[in-house]
């Protein structure tokens, strides 16, 4: 038996090293998503599309192939050259076979081709057939091999992307542990039972870990093969600081992160303060600090926290809730409580940005590039009717409160003046229908394609403002999945490509005598802050819960010495060299906010 399991067994404290995507430690029992099996749906293909369908299933038999090596690497290391290890590292030999068991994938492919059936769905099927033979073989070793095919089946099933949505039918205090989470599954936990969760694959930009910072809820991604070695039933703390998962944690370190808690509860009681202070240098430069939410009821915790109006609304997980598209009247009424519960700041709007890896699954049809496809204000400007639904009713909103509009992904300017087009064309229908709206509302560009920040000079000439969505823009100037933590350390805010970007995009909007602002993550990592104020950036918008700590930051930094640092940052080559001129003025400024 391996080290892992025996300790598991024996309930032994172990640890596991991920990623901490979002801060927070949580206590309970874990629930391991994914151990009861969904079969796959089952439906007809186009003629056209089989071909695709067939790949996908290569993709996810050599994904599943890397994964089993993976596991056979890791038990190796663990077991040594041990006889027992040896064993075990050979079940996974046989499951590569099954990989390879020509005969049986051709009767998958035979399927898929003969009946145009969706890939799961005829992978599932003959597989299964297989299952049921050896099920009832009369030879012991043959009915054996039954788990093995099953669980090399579930892993391919599991490549195909066929999670089923998280199960919220534990009905007691868990951390949720799965191979994947979609951003709507976890916008769709119940906070109450839900402690944190741990995932095998993601990263920290992904949407699902935005939500949970947003929901306070601790996270840590990219701990592969987790699934395998905890099970449902396991005694588990979370933490999401140092992106820790520890089974069966021993006295000590309950006692050791009972004080952690403690040091962390203190310091934000001692945030709540400022929560009536100006988010202003402590040489003057006024900032706007305002809050990012993707669902209504977090106006209140942004309120809560000090922020001054809600300066990126995601809209689309309105959209995602249950892949239906909300009436112009749903939106409407939404759009206007929210206006109405920030008043009196005000609420800026993006409009749908659908696409990516936030997926509704009815909107957007699976894409083998779902970052550079149609996502954004490409699918909403190729969706008219969809898109003005939603533009009339920010306009509608508009009549109630401070409401501005934004469009995000825009790569071209005249994407920019086509979104503006259809916005006047809206206003003009409220008009001429007698319904109550604002054609004056502030309309603005974000940036988070670096075609946009190249041209931002020229898109600067025709909005209210910018705001730089660095998620996206560091995703696309990097060529770095912002959700694969395979290339994470590509993931570079302090990358010099990425910081001449951010400076353009500045500079052309004062130039234009605009306002820009920053509600990418980047605004709310306390590293990067002081370049940010000292590229100019006038407003910060930032998750809720974050509010506290970025204010308190902005007060302790001096706008001079953060514009004398960003310029020489600006001369810098080196990514490191830039974060450690960022880190002396964080820790001159604010150390108290970054120990531990
Ligand atoms: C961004 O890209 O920085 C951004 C704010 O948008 P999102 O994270 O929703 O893509
Ligand atoms: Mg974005």
């Amino acid at each position: 038996m391996s080290e892992i399991l025996q300790n598991i067994q024996t309930g032994a404290e172990k640890r596991f090293t991920g990623l901490g995507v979002s801060p927070g430690i949580g206590r309970g029992n874990t629930f391991v998503h994914g151990g009861v099996f969904v079969e796959p749906e089952t439906y007809k293909v186009g003629q056209e599309e089989v071909e695709d369908e067939i790949s996908r299933l290569d993709v996810a038999l050599a994904d599943t192939r890397k994964q089993i090596e993976q596991l056979q690497e890791q038990l190796q290391e663990q077991v040594g050259g041990t006889a027992t290890g040896r064993r075990e590292a050979s079940i996974f030999d046989a499951h590569l076979l099954m990989l390879e068991d020509r005969s049986m994938l051709d009767e998958v492919t035979a399927i898929a081709r003969e009946q145009r059936l969706n890939i799961e769905s005829a992978f599932y099927r003959t597989i299964n057939n297989y299952i049921g033979v050896l099920r009832v073989a009369d030879d012991l070793y043959l009915r054996q091999r039954v788990i093995d095919l099953e669980d090399v089946m579930r892993r391919v099933l599991r490549n195909l992307s066929l999670m089923k949505p998280a199960d919220h039918s534990v009905r007691h205090p868990h951390i949720l542990i799965a191979h994947e989470l979609t951003p709507s599954d976890t916008a769709a936990m119940d906070r109450s039972l839900v402690m944190g969760f741990a995932t095998e694959v993601g990263g920290s930009m992904a949407h699902t870990a935005i939500i949970a910072r947003s929901l306070g809820l601790p996270a840590v991604v990219g701990l592969r093969g987790i699934c395998d070695v905890i099970h449902t039933g396991d005694a588990l703390l979370i933490d999401g600081y140092n992106g820790v998962l520890i089974v069966n944690p021993s006295a000590e370190t309950l006692a050791e992160y009972e004080v952690l808690v403690d040091e962390k509860d203190s310091a934000a009681r001692r945030l709540e303060d400022l929560r009536d202070s100006k988010p202003e240098t402590s040489d003057g430069r006024e900032l706007t600090l305002s809050a990012n939410i993707e669902f209504e009821h977090e106006v209140v915790i942004a309120k809560k926290n000090g922020a001054q109006g809600i300066g990126l609304y995601r809209t689309e997980f309105f959209y995602m809730h249950d892949g239906k598209m909300p009436s112009e009247e749903q939106q409407a009424e939404n759009y206007t409580r929210v206006a109405k519960g920030v008043n009196p700041d005000g609420v800026i709007i993006r409009t749908a940005d659908i696409g990516g890896d936030k997926l509704p699954g009815t909107v957007v049809e699976r894409e083998a590039n779902p970052f550079l496809g149609w996502r954004g204000i490409r699918l909403t400007l190729g969706r008219v009717e969809m898109f003005k639904t939603q533009l009339r009713a920010i306009l509608r909103a508009g009549a109630a409160g401070r409401v501005s509009v934004m469009f995000p992904m825009l790569s071209t300017l005249d994407e920019m003046r086509r979104s503006r087009l259809l916005l006047e064309e809206c206003a003009d229908e409220l008009e001429s229908e007698g319904i109550a709206h604002n054609r004056e509302i502030e309309v603005g560009a974000m940036i988070e394609v670096p075609s946009a920040a190249l041209v931002a000079d020229q898109i600067a000439g025709e909005v209210d403002f910018l705001s730089v969505g660095t998620n996206d823009l560091i995703q696309y100037t990097m060529a770095v999945d912002r959700v694969n933590d395979q290339v994470a350390d590509l993931y570079q805010p302090l990358n010099p490509a990425v910081i001449r970007l951010l400076r353009m995009t500045v500079s052309a909007g004062h130039e234009k005598k605009i306002w820009v602002g920053v509600c990418g993550e980047m605004a709310s990592d306390l590293l990067c802050i002081p370049l940010l104020v000292g590229l100019g950036f006038d407003e910060f918008s930032v998750s809720a819960p974050r509010v506290p700590a970025v204010k308190h930051a902005l007060r302790h930094l001096s706008y001079d010495e953060c514009k004398a640092m960003a310029g020489e940052a600006l001369q810098d080559s080196d990514p490191q060299k830039i974060l450690a001129r960022c880190r002396a003025v964080a820790m001159e400024s604010y150390s108290e906010l970054l120990s531990r």
